[in-house]
């Protein structure tokens, strides 16, 4: 950070997978010193591109306290979770124990060590099927799905530590549709069974799948399909040094949506992928997937006025281009 004094340390969890790796290398660029908690059970070594590593399983409270102990973090970030509303439907106990449960083990290690600040990747999730759009962060919670429902518990934990301790602050930051990838290709999603859309439809440009599916074309949208505020990941990173920042200053703590504003339906995407490639790839409709509310559109404010963030692509194609960049890279490299 500045070349007088020790940089500041954060402990980064889950910083081996797509969200916290666009992160780390943020966070490495503004001379922060991370270390990456990770297990590597869906994360890439190859993607932890600043600071340092411990595998470990969030399971393992000795582990997190040791590592706690000794590295001294300023904040811990944590993104390590599943993250999949289809799965979570289908396999509940495993998102409450790994997004709920785990959570938990992490946030009574903070509290043996004394780390004092958390930053929390939350989800639009947890809002589940609202009423009024854009949703703000009064919104009431109402996931519809195991995995919003795993993810609100641990904003409720995060809360009532706060409230109970004034040397415990948070910021719990919702995602809405996080995409793209690091507009200098050093980075992307790279899961070896993707479920998200753009993933899906790039993989199906390339070959990868044979056909992309729409689940759903009857929803009470313009045209039929879901609805969903699409954020670049980088910008998305950013937000998170402006709430290490806004944390850092004293603040409060605070819950804030990440996303731009206004969305863009399947069939957008969709068309949108076909453009920025250049192929046009089999698509078929089929019914909904269980779990998937109509329209996520965030409300943004908040973070622009407490965080000052200020988003640099917001832009569906270029979220697709990078996005694209990244699996033509994968390809070359034969993964
Ligand atoms: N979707 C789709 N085909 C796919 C993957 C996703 O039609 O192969 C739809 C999904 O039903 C939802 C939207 O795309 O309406 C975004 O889904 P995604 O899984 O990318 O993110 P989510 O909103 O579930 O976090």
């Amino acid at each position: 950070m500045n070349s007088s004094s020790q940089a500041t340390r954060i402990v980064v969890t889950g910083g081996a997978g797509y969200i916290g790796s666009h992160v780390v290398l943020a966070l490495g660029e503004a001379g922060y010193d991370v270390l990456t908690y990770d297990n590597l059970s869906t994360g890439n070594r190859d993607a932890i591109l600043s600071g340092e590593l411990v595998v470990g399983d969030l399971a393992d409270k000795d582990l997190l306290v040791k590592t706690l102990t000794e590295f001294k973090p300023a904040a811990v970030m944590h993104f390590a979770a599943s993250i999949e509303v289809g799965e979570s439907v289908v396999d509940p106990l495993k998102y409450y124990r790994n997004n709920s449960v785990n959570a938990l083990n992490l946030l009574e290690a903070l509290r043996v060590t004394g780390t004092g600040q958390m930053i929390f990747s939350s989800t639009a999730a947890v809002y589940g099927n609202p009423a009024q759009l854009p949703v703000t962060e009064n919104t009431p919670l109402q996931p519809i799905n195991p995995y919003g429902a795993s993810k609100m518990m641990t904003e409720r934990f995060l809360d009532d530590l706060a409230q109970a301790n004034a040397d415990f602050r948070y910021v719990a930051l919702r995602y809405f549709n996080v995409a793209g990838a690091d507009p200098e290709t050093r980075l992307g999603q790279d899961y070896a069974n993707p479920t998200h859309l753009i993933t899906r439809a790039l993989k199906t440009a390339l070959g990868v799948f044979s056909r992309l599916q729409v689940f759903g074309t009857d929803y009470p949208t313009q045209d039929g399909t879901c609805i969903r505020d699409y954020i670049h990941v980088a910008d998305l990173a950013q937000a998170h040094l402006d709430a290490l920042r806004y944390l850092s200053t004293g603040a409060q703590s605070a819950v804030f949506n990440c996303g731009y504003g206004h969305g863009f339906s399947v069939r957008d995407v969709v068309a949108m992928a076909k453009e920025v490639t250049g192929i046009d790839f089999p698509v078929v409709e089929t019914g909904r997937r269980e779990g998937d509310p109509a329209e996520l559109v965030a409300g943004c404010e908040k973070i622009h006025r407490e965080l000052g963030w200020q988003p640099r692509f917001d832009d569906l194609k270029v979220i697709l281009r990078t996005a694209w960049d990244w699996e033509k890279k994968l390809v070359a490299r034969g993964g």
